[in-house]
């Protein structure tokens, strides 16, 4: 009977939570979804407690890391192949090819198996084995090329544009397309149809604040634009930006494009132009934050070490930058972020003693954190 009773409600809890008012189901319990691509999204939002604890707010953050290729680009990359099918530009046995140095190319990787494409990355000769070895044995092609600004025709998004354009023209029955991740708005719509109504239904409407990084933009514009949307303006988004992006100085000075100048060791993040993804909804912004590495590296430990969460540089910043938002409201207030992915693909940098000093971010780890560099 113990087990029954358990069972029972069990079901009711799965039954009762399915579908919200959105059409967003987030019940962690789902039951059967239908092929990999069903497990994608419906993450839990996961309360930092220490830092909620110091602040005096609900510190929140989207484990985006929980998606089967292990990133938030899992959402975009489902709907940028969608996008492709409903517009008829993709049938079983066709192809996407798509620029990409990381996290987009695993999420599409997944994907097209699980769907039927085949795949084809090109990528900066400068990534790491590691990358390609990752993409070549989740079934994708891949091709590294001359790493050269997106102004050169030979960079390598425009290489993969006309790849997807030569397949075409050879093969028009099966398809092929260039999904274009940076100014697809596919993209953004996956945030703006998933990722924002998860968050608005997982705090039952009480968001003050939101915050994260962009690489695409995707996820800040689409989530930004539901929330704004379904809030009539009152929840405050702002953009999260590492050194070596232009957007954060965009946005603070009104809509100045400036030169990129700087580096930082945050990976999949920063942005040298105002792409379509982010155009729609830049304006709608209520600000901007500027985190240094320093910052953004001294949170991956402090995240490991307080909260127990194994997570990525992009993911740091962003839980930075949330605790400054918290800081500038005062108590009581809730604001969410993006926990891009986790730390397992960037290990053998962020914790290792060489790598750190290489960069000059030794000193950014407190004493009481140096336990954790292990490499
Ligand atoms: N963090 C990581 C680790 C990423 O790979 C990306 C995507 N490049 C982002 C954040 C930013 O996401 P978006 O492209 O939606 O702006």
């Amino acid at each position: 009977t113990y087990v029954r009773r358990f069972a029972t409600t069990a079901v009711r809890a799965a039954a009762a939570e399915s579908v919200n008012s959105y059409g967003v189901r987030v019940s962690k319990a789902q039951g059967v979804v239908d092929g990999l691509t069903g497990a994608i999204g419906n993450t839990p939002l996961i309360k930092l407690k220490k830092l909620s604890a110091q602040t005096g707010c609900n510190i929140l953050g989207k484990a985006e890391f929980q998606n089967p290729g292990g990133s938030v680009k899992d959402r975009a990359a489902l709907y940028v192949v969608k996008d492709a099918e409903e517009r008829g530009l993709l049938k079983p046995g066709g192809t996407v090819v798509e620029g990409t140095a990381g996290n987009t190319g695993i999420g599409l990787a997944h994907v097209c198996r699980s769907r039927g494409y085949n795949l084809v990355i090109y990528m900066p000769n400068t990534q790491s084995q590691g990358k390609i070895d990752l993409l070549r044995l989740l079934g994708a092609e891949v091709y590294p090329v001359p790493a050269v600004a997106w102004e050169n025709p030979e960079n390598y998004n425009w290489q993969a544009k006309r790849h997807a354009e030569r397949l075409l023209k050879e093969d028009p029955e099966h398809g092929a397309v260039w999904t274009n991740q940076f100014d697809n708005i596919a993209n953004r719509r996956a945030h703006i149809e998933t990722t924002g109504p998860e968050i608005w239904a997982q705090t039952d409407g009480k968001v003050d604040a939101f915050t994260c990084a962009t690489g695409t933009g995707g996820t800040l514009a689409g989530t930004t634009r539901f929330l704004k949307d379904v809030s009539n303006g009152s929840v405050k988004c702002f953009l999260a930006d590492p050194p070596g992006s232009v957007l954060y100085s965009y946005i603070s000075s009104g809509g100045q494009l400036k030169e990129r100048t700087g580096s930082s060791i945050t990976e999949g993040i920063g942005q040298g132009r105002v792409t379509d993804n982010l155009k729609q909804d830049i304006a709608d912004l209520d600000g901007a934050l500027n985190i240094a590495d320093e910052k953004s590296i001294e949170m991956v430990y402090r995240c490991l070490d307080e909260e127990g969460l194994y997570l990525g540089a992009s993911s740091a910043l962003n839980v930075v930058a949330a605790k400054e938002i918290a800081e500038k409201l005062g108590p009581d207030h809730t604001v969410v972020t993006i926990l891009c992915d986790g730390a397992y693909r960037y290990a053998d940098r962020l914790f290792s003693d060489k790598w750190l000093k290489s960069k000059n971010l030794r000193d950014a780890i407190p004493k009481h954190l140096e336990k954790y560099i292990v490499l």
